[in-house]
């Protein structure tokens, strides 16, 4: 047996279901917009708890589903998007640098902590002159490959630090790709 809650709700779902356009008309109304979002924003404040409740376990029994959605909605409002990231960039250019300045440092810290905080041809450690050197070559194609740049950093963690990589400075780093520039060369030249 159905309870009366029960029972009006189903009917209320018919109900909905069956005037769906002409629900949507009196809901795009501008007089009912305003009283629409002044009721959804009282309605939230009272049962905030139970809400936020709800949508936690929506989200959590729904992941492959709301990950289709979003996929779905970027491809049919690709432009719109971009448009939008376009005017946020435009907008907010210095805090947007210096959010990803800060967040490759942290990586390149996580990433010299992990691989030595010194270069380990000549011993320089002003992290500032620091880099990861690919043991076996073709780092080139591998930067390629992961995007250049600063992605490397972000590579090697989410790689959990690969074992065929050292850090090197710039200096070490670049003449490594000279002929006869080698390790001994270096220790060779460092008078300490
Ligand atoms: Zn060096």
């Amino acid at each position: 047996m159905k309870t009366n809650k029960e029972n009006k709700k189903e009917y209320m779902k018919n109900y909905n279901k069956k005037n769906k356009d002409k629900l949507k008309i009196e809901r795009d109304k501008p007089e009912n917009k305003e009283k629409i979002k002044e009721y959804n924003k009282v309605r939230y404040q009272n049962n905030k708890e139970k809400i936020k409740k709800r949508v936690r376990e929506y989200n959590f029994n729904n992941k492959e589903k709301i990950r289709e959605t979003k996929i779905k909605y970027r491809k049919k409002h690709k432009d719109r998007i971009q448009k939008k990231h376009k005017e946020y960039y435009q907008n907010n250019k210095e805090k947007i640098k210096n959010i990803s300045r800060e967040w490759v440092e942290n990586n390149r810290i996580k990433v010299f902590n992990n691989y030595g905080n010194f270069c380990c041809w000549c011993g320089e450690s002003n992290i500032n002159c620091l880099t990861v050197d690919h043991i076996n070559g073709n780092g080139r194609k591998h930067n390629k490959e992961i995007g250049g740049g600063n992605k490397i950093y972000r590579w090697l963690i989410k790689n959990n630090f690969p074992e065929e990589f050292q850090t090197l400075c710039y200096n070490c780093n670049c003449g490594l790709k000279r002929k006869g520039f080698t390790k001994e060369y270096i220790k060779s030249r460092i008078f300490i």
